[in-house]
């Protein structure tokens, strides 16, 4: 049922102008399951007229009547859940559970912004002369390219194009390469819920040729990157160099700080879950677990409990819920950085290694003792790896917490109310969640601060960077 990808290109599904395609790989089997049509040149140069004409035809239309056609996007979404679910699987490993989740939610982004679109006011602003009007305007900024990663193919992209197209915008998707039939599979619910040709299109190719050619055509006027803080730097510097607004959202290196007077079990439940959630491959997951010293011990032990009870298999299969590494790259940087810990000293408590000789698997690794000049301190595992350590004062914990120049999401569990507020003002960090997971829903604000990047993509603010500012003041002749 995996068929082989297209892109869509001008109001239609087509094959890349040359016939290039690319293979997709399940990562539980490492067999070849499809392809994937790549773009060339002149199909970037057809999808940038598409949508220009796509741009001009969509932002005449209501937010009313465009609020419409994007709630039938999400309602075509929720019908074929399933089967998109299972393609998500196939191709990026997650338990079919978890993909379900994704797109459930994914839908619900589609209906937020929908309606976020009815309510881009502008305002009316006091003039100093009787009879001008002074009207501060939001408008559409224009055609937008947007590139998205492999490790939630759908939510990573329904944001950005459905906050796009709520404001009017056309959207351009270099969608992710290894991740490619339920990304497309999200496009094809907006077409056929009536948008306009140009107005979403989707290719694949060599992403940096892709974002190289895009991003300086003068024809788009936005970008917005999710994936790698090395990458978003390099895509955030060629947007400047041309004048484009840009939204980055980028890596993390979560703290989550559990002190002595935190419901351990709770703690232990939420962190687990978030951090082995699609085996670990998700920017906000938590990584420095900081335990208060007297909780130390028996944090440990439960969290260590929890991590062998998971049961690691085809994300297809019933039962299982940790799914393989989206690809050899994520086996290959757990291995390494494993490596180097534990060659400067730190403990592996559980796991540590790929599992079994077939499919990209890598067990829950739970790491001590972990000296501050090993890598894994710094750089961002990506993977089912928790670095655990323990902290004697409040002030020691939130220094550690703020030490990296990350900033996206961060965790905390605590009984004490005054200790509860204070860690919301001190933590530095565009998304802070205490005593429960609360984070990446699509009626709040997600994004990071430092180095994981800038702009929201959620919430009300969410739409904030698919408008522009226009200042019309009039008066009658
Ligand atoms: P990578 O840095 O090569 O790629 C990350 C993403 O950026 C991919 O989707 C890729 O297609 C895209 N990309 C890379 N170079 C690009 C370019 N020049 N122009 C446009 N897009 C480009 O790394 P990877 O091996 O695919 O992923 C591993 C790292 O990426 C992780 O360590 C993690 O930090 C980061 N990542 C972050 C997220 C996130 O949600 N923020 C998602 C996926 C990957």
């Amino acid at each position: 049922m995996y068929q082989d990808i297209l892109l869509h290109v001008g109001g239609r599904w087509r094959a890349a102008q040359g016939g290039k395609t690319i293979d997709v790989v399940n990562p539980a089997t490492e067999e070849v399951i499809g392809t994937l049509a790549h773009a060339s040149t002149a199909d970037l140069d057809e999808a940038l007229d598409w949508a220009a004409k796509g741009f001009a035809a969509w932002r005449k239309i209501s937010a009313y009547e465009r609020a419409k056609i994007m709630r039938k996007a999400a309602d075509l979404l929720r019908e074929r859940l399933n089967g998109m679910a299972a393609l998500m699987t196939m191709e990026q490993g997650k338990p079919l559970a978890e993909a379900k989740v994704e797109l459930a939610v994914s839908a619900d982004v589609i209906d937020w912004f929908a309606e976020e679109g009815r309510r881009a006011y502008g305002r009316v602003i006091p003039a100093r002369q009787a009879g001008v009007y002074q009207l501060s305007l939001r408008e559409p900024v224009g055609v937008v390219a947007g590139f998205t990663p492999w490790n939630f193919p759908v939510s990573q992209a329904v944001r950005k194009i459905s906050a796009a197209l709520a404001a009017g915008c056309a959207f351009i998707l270099k969608g992710p390469e290894e991740t490619p039939a339920s990304c497309a599979e999200l496009v094809r619910c907006y077409v056929d819920a009536g948008v306009p040709a140009g107005v979403v299109q989707i290719v694949f190719g060599v992403p940096a040729e892709i974002s190289e050619y895009l991003i300086p055509h003068p024809t788009v006027k936005k970008v917005s990157f999710t994936g790698s803080t090395a990458v978003g730097k390099h895509l955030a510097s060629l947007a400047g160099k041309h004048m484009k607004r840009v939204t980055m959202e980028l890596g993390g290196h979560a703290p989550a700080l559990v002190f002595d007077d935190a419901d351990l079990d709770l703690a232990v439940k939420h962190l687990a879950a978030a951090k082995f959630r699609n085996a670990g491959q998700v920017c906000i997951a938590p990584t420095r677990f900081l335990v208060q010293d007297a909780v130390y011990e028996p944090f440990l032990e439960k969290f260590v409990a929890k991590c062998e009870a998971i049961k690691l298999g085809n994300g297809l299969e019933e039962g299982t819920t940790m799914g393989p590494l989206a690809n050899d790259r994520r086996v290959a940087a757990m291995e390494g950085l494993i490596a180097d810990a534990v060659g400067k000293g730190a403990k592996v408590r559980t796991g540590g290694k790929r599992a079994g000789n077939k499919g990209y698997f890598f067990e829950p690794t739970v790491l001590t003792d972990i000296p501050g000049d090993a890598r894994v301190m710094h750089e961002e595992p990506f993977g089912p790896l928790a670095l655990v350590a323990p902290f004697q004062s409040y002030e020691q914990a939130v220094a550690e917490a703020n030490r990296l120049e990350y900033g996206l999401a961060a965790y905390a569990f605590s009984s004490n109310a005054a200790k509860v507020a204070a860690l919301g003002a001190d933590i530095e960090s565009g998304m802070v969640t205490i005593n429960h997971l609360g984070l990446a829903l699509p009626e709040t604000p997600f994004g990071g601060i430092k180095d994981s990047g800038y702009g929201s993509e959620g919430g009300a603010e969410g739409l904030e960077p698919y408008l522009i500012t226009k200042f019309v003041s009039q008066t009658g002749v």
